[in-house]
């Protein structure tokens, strides 16, 4: 296999124990078909020299990467869904494939299937993907990276020739196996298995390797378990806070799908907002709009209480009660820096901060029907640098009413962050990039139609181009 010199497994997860998962097989599929491979991730990996029929092998047939874990390891977890606890959850889809070391970051990456076949969690499941799902998470991960919010990345989609029978989609519908890029697979619900189960060694030795692996800064703690809630909670303001400005709901936010790294993984109904409105709901499962947009701040606060509720069997609760209350402070600050990083701007203090960024959304709320979320931010990117721009486009009526005016009174007092920025063929568009339900459904239609693969490929260029014209800082 061509890896070049970045290229570093490592197999900590493997080694940890036999407590934490299970070897598995993949599917054998019937035909794979190569359908993307992310190439700047694969460099970042080592991976980039691979050869189409090599990527197919290890990413399609899935054979283990050379020096990589030899086993493909299901991994064991449980989490509440929809506030109810499920001890039946696991891997059911997917598996660990390999953990290899990312450049120039330095940081432990796991490349993780999704679609690969049956496990011992599989349930009544197929343990299949469609390739739409597919096709929707590539999508996904390509627009929250590009809008600045911390993601799992979309590898390498492989179509298998199989077909699927689903309740959602027009069926028969179209197969494929996924492959993921995410900094950990340890979920808020890995914790919860151990703790359901009492075994305080497990809990132990679990934080022991998180602190080890991803934060050793936080080895010698005195009190481990606190101190790694203390960075799950900080990690996950921020996460939170780039859910909510890059107006993204989730849809699924079951404490199996949140990872101890503030990293936002697994896109099942995801939606990104057509507009401001904290009702919106985007999992049709969700009848009660428990995850709708605006209530997901309170989900993830509610989904830490039950990590920290796992961890108090190897900690006291008051110091997990302690981290705890530090979240809605870390997640207004994590939302009043992301505020100004949206928009472009230097800060101008705390308070003129705080204030700019609630003028902001004071702004978006009475846009209305005429305002869409992500033409805002993409007006007014560095400010009054924009205003010109912003006057003479499309929304420009929009702009001079009340509400506008004094955001756009407070915009003076701020400073435009790298207005450079601004001269990239991307905000000569009269457009952004957005990732609207209409724009998802027709990359679909022309894959599931005609097997044409166009739309969605100038789809992920022109995500492209806005992530390179952002230049938003990516945690690495
Ligand atoms: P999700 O809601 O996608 O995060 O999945 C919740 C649980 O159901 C996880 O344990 C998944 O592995 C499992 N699961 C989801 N879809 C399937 C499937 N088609 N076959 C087997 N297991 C599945
Ligand atoms: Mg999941």
């Amino acid at each position: 296999m061509l890896v070049t010199e970045r290229y570093r497994p490592e197999q900590p997860l493997d080694q940890l124990g036999a407590e934490f998962a299970d070897a598995v097989r993949p599917a054998d599929f019937p035909k794979l078909t190569l359908r993307f491979r992310h190439q700047r991730v694969a460099e970042r990996l080592g991976l980039d020299r691979l050869d189409d029929a090599q990527w197919v092998e290890h990413f399609g047939q899935l054979n283990p990467l050379p020096g990589a874990q030899p086993r493909r390891l299901a991994l064991r977890y449980h989490g509440h869904q929809f506030r109810t606890y499920n001890p039946d959850l696991g891997d059911g889809r997917g598996f660990l494939l390999a953990q290899l070391r990312e450049a120039p970051s330095d940081r432990l990456s796991d490349l993780s299937t999704k679609g690969s076949g049956r496990t011992p969690y599989s349930r009544g499941g197929d343990g299949r993907l469609t390739l739409k799902g597919g096709v929707r998470e590539a999508l996904a991960t390509a627009m929250l990276e590009a809008l600045g919010a911390p993601t799992s990345d979309t590898l390498s989609l492989v179509e298998t020739g199989e077909a699927l029978q689903r309740s959602d989609e027009p069926s028969p519908t179209r197969a494929c196996v996924l492959v993921r890029r995410t900094y950990s697979s340890i979920r808020f619900g890995t914790f919860q298995r151990h703790a359901f189960h009492e075994r305080k060694d497990l809990l132990t030795a679990l934080t022991r390797h998180v602190l080890g692996v991803y934060h050793p800064d936080l080895a010698a703690a005195a009190d481990p378990a606190a101190a790694l809630l203390g960075r799950v909670v900080e990690q996950t303001a921020v996460l939170t806070a780039g859910w909510m400005l890059a107006g993204f709901v989730h849809g699924v936010l079951n404490t199996d799908n949140m990872n101890i790294n503030g990293e936002s993984f697994d896109y099942g109904p995801y939606r990104f907002l057509p507009r401001n409105d904290p009702n919106f709901v985007a999992a049709y499962f969700d009848q009660n709009g428990l995850y709708a947009f605006g209530r997901q701040p309170e989900a993830v606060f509610w989904n830490l209480n039950q990590l920290a509720g796992a961890l108090s069997l190897i900690c006291s609760d008051e110091a997990l009660a302690d981290q705890l209350n530090r979240f809605s402070t870390l997640y207004r600050e994590a939302m009043t820096a992301g505020m100004l990083r949206r928009l472009g701007l230097m800060s101008s203090g705390a308070a003129a901060d705080q204030e700019l960024a609630q003028s902001a959304f004071r702004a978006l709320a009475t846009g209305g029907d005429a305002l869409r979320w992500e033409p805002f931010f993409f007006d007014w990117f560095c400010g009054l640098a924009s205003q010109a721009r912003a006057m003479s486009g499309p929304r420009s009526a929009l702009y001079d009413q009340e509400a506008f005016l004094a955001f756009r009174a407070r915009l003076a007092m701020f400073e435009a962050e790298r207005p450079e920025r601004l001269i990239t063929p991307y905000f000569a568009q009269r457009e952004p990039e957005e990732l609207l339900l209409p724009a998802i459904e027709g990359v679909w239609q022309d894959i599931a139609e005609r097997d044409d693969w166009t739309a969605f490929q100038l789809k992920l260029e022109a995500i492209d181009n806005a992530r390179r014209a952002y230049d938003f800082p990516v945690r690495r």
